[in-house]
């Protein structure tokens, strides 16, 4: 029984029509709610898949075959009631709100795997986080103040730089006012950072291999603002720079992202709460991209 879910993304790509999603269907990957016959508290992990092939069981490998998405393959969560496998009903805590917890799943996972597995971050890494303010660039912050690196988080208004300074980043650009690669050359000593996040696209990428330190990386996993991004190869080559993708991620990994939530390291970020006939209009905030953190649907 669905207590809350919540928006992200991949909602509006599987609305305006993909290739390999499944229709009709039921939007929305995260829930949490009550088992009705157990009446446990639970979030929902946001996919399905073998469990036992070889991408199933290692940590870097790309994803299972048979790997299915909630509101992508199957029906989702943007609904009153959900029938799942009972491995993908994991508990939660008391402390944690149904609120709190269903805003959490894909972006914990996707920033988990962005930042640590695919991302290989390390304590005193400096990185460049461009919109910070998404869903889950307010995941990736924690998680980069978790494992002691220093975030460079941009956004494009003060009061979102400031929701991002409290979030704990250690320079906040306003990318609507300030020249960003400018910026994080000097607050690098011209020598770039460790690790750029960027699931913006075609608007930032050419300037998030500028920003990157020579042999740095480049971890995507999104495009919101579109996908045919252009770049000047020789950057690559000549830096020797690394551009990972990264997508969703695996049971173990979604098991390691819960941890510091479940004993509240990481706190998730809600813009605001809607009831679920309002959808649509959660749609149409998230695409003015005026939010910072996550929205949630209350049935
Ligand atoms: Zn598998």
């Amino acid at each position: 029984e669905i207590k809350a879910a919540s928006i992200n993304h991949l909602d509006l790509w599987v609305r305006k029509g993909l290739p390999i999603a499944k229709y009709p269907i039921t939007l929305g990957c995260d829930a949490a709610g009550i088992v009705r016959e157990t009446g446990k508290r639970v979030l929902l992990s946001p996919s399905t898949s073998c469990g036992a092939c070889e991408f199933c069981s290692s940590g870097d490998k790309p994803l299972c075959l048979k790997y299915q998405v909630y509101g992508e393959h199957r029906d989702g969560t943007d609904a009153e009631l959900i029938c799942v496998p009972a491995e993908n009903a994991i508990p939660i805590p008391d402390t944690l709100s149904f609120e709190e917890a269903a805003a959490a799943p894909l972006v914990f996972l996707t920033a988990w795997r962005m930042m640590f597995t695919r991302g290989r971050l390390k304590p005193s890494e400096d990185v460049l986080l461009w919109s910070g303010g998404a869903g889950v660039g307010t995941i990736c912050l924690q998680f980069a103040k978790m494992a002691g690196a220093r975030v460079i988080a941009t956004a494009s208004s003060d009061a979102k730089c400031a929701k991002l300074k409290d979030l704990g980043a250690d320079v906040v650009l306003n990318h609507a006012r300030e020249d960003v690669a400018a910026r994080v050359r000097e607050i690098t000593a011209k020598r770039g950072v460790d690790l750029v996040v960027d699931y913006v696209g075609k608007d930032t990428w050419a300037r998030s291999l500028q920003c990157a330190r020579r042999g740095g990386r480049i971890v995507t996993c999104g495009a919101t603002s579109g996908h045919d991004a252009s770049m000047d190869l020789r950057q690559i080559f000549y830096r020797q720079l690394e551009i990972i993708g990264c997508t969703m991620g695996n049971n173990k990994e979604l098991q390691d992202a819960l941890r510091p939530l479940f004993d509240g390291r990481v706190k998730p970020v809600i813009d605001r709460i809607l009831p679920l006939r309002e959808a649509a209009s959660a749609h149409a905030l998230l695409e003015s991209r005026q939010t910072c953190g996550k929205l949630i649907l209350r049935p």
